[in-house]
């Protein structure tokens, strides 16, 4: 398994794969070829049906400039490797080809050429939770003490910048009004909300604070803005959210959430190494799933429990949205995505409870329901999977516009 680097990418959004992997392709392909007089780009698949709503042209454009892409969209071509597909085509003045490259917006913002088995270096030897527990537990250490002997101590400055940018991106979006863009007259609600709950009393600050943070990074990601993806950037506002609220509520230091975000970011490995974190792959389930289950273990970690409890909140976590299809309206990173976010926050920090007060013991691990959610994202039709060609991306053009 690679390292939790390639997991929390630090980026501008709205999406991990169709805004910072088609940037970071296009940068690529220029790099190669300093002597491009024009590019034309071919989009396929998802990134063809959702791309102009996740601003996928914007950041490709940005990348090649100041050449000016043609961009070419294919939402209903396919090629072969994964449904994020994209091909670019380097031209001289005289629109003769000079080169190509064909490759595949994989999730998390990471990228994969055409054809390549892409070998990162493994860093963990261990490719499941049980065998890390049973390693922990064997040495008597820790989650995030793993993570630091697996990946050295250099881990914690990479993951200080990582949890600066997150707490810098609910700052950012607590104080931010008005509405976002794309055209869908969807209005900002982290702000209204954060300002609400300290009308609240104690019993219901939750239901106000957790949810103004995750919306807050949430449209701080809507807006393009710089976020870090956990494991996406569409589901970038549960881990954040969930730390900064717990610690709130107990005193809570920096490297403790430091540590945290080590455990959390071994959960999405684990769970992007097994099975998908990439919504057009396997729906929502892998992206608003998987960061539910980083968030549950990082607060059973903050909260004191157990590896075992750890496990158990992360397997609910992503047990608990099963079957969560991807169906953005308008293709924006908007409806259902913001809310998903609270949403997801809230049962985090609920499965962290639960996982608590149990004792750890239960039936479906955590490996077997990252195979669960694999397998049920494959059986999902690819209306469901980031082409908003379903659901609420359907029924909403249907029926109001
Ligand atoms: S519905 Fe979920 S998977 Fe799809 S774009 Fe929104 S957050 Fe990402």
């Amino acid at each position: 398994m690679e390292t939790i680097k390639n997991l929390f990418r630090i980026g501008n959004g709205p999406s991990s794969s169709h805004t910072i992997a088609p940037g970071v392709a296009a940068a690529m392909v220029k790099q190669k070829n300093p002597n491009a007089a024009h590019f034309n780009v071919h989009l396929y698949g998802s990134l063809a049906s959702t791309g102009i709503g996740h601003m996928t042209d914007k950041s490709i454009e940005k990348s090649l400039k100041p050449i000016q892409p043609k961009i070419f969209w294919h939402p209903d071509e396919n090629l072969p490797e994964h449904p994020n597909g994209m091909r670019f085509e380097v031209l001289d003045d005289q629109n003769n080809i000079l080169d190509e490259w064909i490759g595949y917006s994989i999730g998390g913002g990471a990228i994969r050429e055409h054809g390549v088995i892409q070998k990162e270096p493994c860093v963990y030897e261990h490719g499941n939770f049980s065998k890390i527990m049973q390693t922990c537990a064997s040495q008597g250490i820790s989650l995030w003490e793993y993570v630091e002997i697996r990946e050295s101590s250099t881990i914690w400055d990479f993951l200080d910048t990582v949890s600066e940018t997150m707490f810098t991106a609910i700052n950012r979006g607590l104080e931010a009004e008005g509405v976002l863009p794309g055209g869908l007259g969807v209005a900002r609600k982290a702000n209204v909300i954060w300002r609400k709950s300290y009308l609240t009393g104690e019993n219901f600050l939750q239901r106000g604070k957790l949810p103004a943070y995750a919306l807050a990074v949430a449209e701080e990601n809507a807006a393009g803005n710089r976020i870090v993806t956990a494991p996406t950037c569409g589901a970038g506002g549960v881990l954040p959210a969930v730390l900064r609220y717990v610690s709130e509520q107990i005193p809570t230091t920096e490297i403790q959430i430091l540590r945290a975000i080590a455990t959390a970011g071994l959960i999405g490995n684990l769970i992007k190494h097994n099975a998908s974190i990439s919504g057009a792959e396997v729906g929502c389930q892998g992206e608003i799933g998987t960061a539910c289950a980083m968030a549950a273990g990082a607060a059973v970690q903050l909260l004191g429990g157990s590896i075992r409890q750890i496990e158990y909140a992360a397997e609910m976590g992503l047990e608990h949205h099963l079957g969560l299809t991807c169906d953005p309206i308008g293709g924006l990173v908007q409806i259902p995505c913001i809310e998903r976010n609270a949403f997801a926050a809230n049962r985090a920090l609920d499965c962290a409870r639960y996982a608590i007060f149990s004792d750890g013991s239960h039936l479906v691990s955590f490996d077997e329901v990252v195979q669960v959610m694999k397998q049920t994202g494959h059986d999902l039709p690819s209306l469901y999977r980031e082409t908003s060609c379903g659901g609420l991306a359907k029924m909403v053009k249907q029926g109001k516009y």
